[in-house]
C-alpha cells in the first residue's frame, strides 16, 4: 500500500573511528517514510494538506525550482490526500527540456505553471498571488519549500521520536522551516545546529530567528561547495565513502554537506567530550539523479 508510515523513520548508529572522547553519533532516518515523499517534506505538508481538505479546498498551488524535491512530495502527497495539485515552476522550460523532476511532477498529475524568474520572485505578493489563483480557483496556496506556520507545526511532529539523551542535533536548511520546528519543539538543553548549503546562508539567521528567538541555535554557512546544488568530486568521494561505511545514502544537496560539516566539527573538536550528536536525515534522495554515475548506491 502505498501510504507514509512514520514509523519507518529509525535512528542508525554511526561508528566513530575515533571513541576516545566518548562521542556518539546517530542519524534519524526520515529518508525511509515513504520513496516519494521523502525525510522533512512530509512534515511540513501533512498539516497544510489536512487544512487544504478540511476547508474544501479541490487542491494545492505550490512553488518550486525545476529540480526541487518539495515539488514531487507535493504532487505525490496532494494526489494520496484526494487533492489536486499545481506546481508553479522557477523558469519558462520548453517542453523538450523539462527535468527528471518535472517529468516525475507531471507524470504524478501535477499540473505545471512556468513563470519568469521575475516573476516567480513575486510569489508573496498577496495582488500577485491573487492574479495567479483566477487560473486555478479553489486551489490552497502552501509557499515554497512548505515554509509557513502549519509547515512549522508539523516539522515539530519530527521531535516525538528524538531521544531526550541528545545533547546536539544537527539538520540541513533550506527555507528554515524544519529547523525551526525542531528548534521550537527540543528541550532548550538540546543545541540545534543547522548547515546551510548555499553561499552566505548566513542570511537565514534572521528568519530563524524571527520565529524562534535567539538562544539554543547556530546555522553553518562554510560547507556549500560552491553554492546551493554545486558539488565537486570532493563531495562525492565523502558520499560513496561514506556509504561503504555506514550504508546511509546521502544525497546532494542537502545531507552530504551537512554530514560533511558534522565530520569536519568533529576533527575541529568542536563537540565537547560526551556528546551526544543526532544528525537529521531529511531525505532528497531523488535529487541524486543528476549523479547517479558517479556514486555506488
Ligand atoms: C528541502 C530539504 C531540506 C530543507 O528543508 P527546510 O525546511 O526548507 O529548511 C533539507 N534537506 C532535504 C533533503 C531537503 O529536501
Amino acid at each position: 500500500m502505498d501510504t507514509i508510515d512514520e514509523r519507518k523513520a529509525i535512528v542508525q548508529q554511526i561508528a566513530l573511528s575515533d571513541t576516545q572522547k566518548d562521542i556518539k553519533l546517530d542519524i534519524l532516518r526520515l529518508d525511509l517514510i515513504h520513496p516519494v515523499i521523502s525525510g522533512n517534506k512530509w512534515y511540513k505538508l501533512k498539516k497544510n494538506l489536512d487544512y487544504a481538505v478540511r476547508n474544501g479546498f479541490e487542491g494545492v498551488l505550490t512553488f518550486g525550482g525545476a529540480h526541487s524535491n518539495h515539488l514531487i512530495a507535493t504532487a505525490h502527497a496532494a494526489k494520496l490526500s484526494g487533492l489536486q495539485s499545481v506546481g508553479v515552476i522557477r523558469g519558462m522550460y520548453h517542453e523538450l527540456q523539462l527535468t527528471d523532476t518535472l517529468l516525475q511532477c507531471i507524470s504524478e498529475g501535477m499540473q505545471l505553471h512556468y513563470v519568469s524568474k521575475e516573476n516567480y520572485n513575486k510569489k508573496e505578493e498577496p495582488e500577485w498571488l491573487e492574479f495567479l489563483l483566477k487560473s486555478y480557483p479553489g486551489m490552497y496556496v502552501i509557499p515554497e519549500g512548505g515554509a509557513n506556520a502549519l509547515g512549522r507545526e508539523g516539522a515539530e511532529d519530527i521531535v516525538r521520536i528524538i531521544d531526550r539523551e541528545y545533547t546536539a542535533v544537527c539538520c540541513a536548511v533550506g527555507t528554515g522551516t524544519t529547523f525551526i520546528g525542531l528548534r521550537n519543539a527540543l528541550s532548550q538543553s538540546i543545541k540545534m545546529l543547522g548547515f546551510v548549503p548555499m553561499k552566505g546562508g548566513k542570511y537565514l539567521e534572521e528568519e530563524v530567528g524571527k520565529y524562534t528567538g535567539a538562544g539554543g541555535w547556530r546555522l553553518f554557512d562554510e560547507w556549500h561547495f560552491g553554492g546551493f546544488g554545486k558539488w565537486n568530486k570532493e563531495l562525492v568521494k565523502f558520499m560513496n565513502d561514506f556509504y561503504s561505511k555506514h550504508t546511509v545514502p546521502l544525497d546532494i544537496v542537502y545531507t552530504s554537506k551537512m554530514m560533511y560539516g558534522v565530520q569536519a566539527l568533529m576533527s575541529e573538536n568542536y563537540f565537547p567530550p560526551h556528546s551526544r550528536i543526532l544528525c537529521v536525515h531529511s531525505g532528497g534522495l531523488q535529487g541524486n539523479a543528476s549523479v547517479q554515475h558517479e556514486l555506488i548506491y
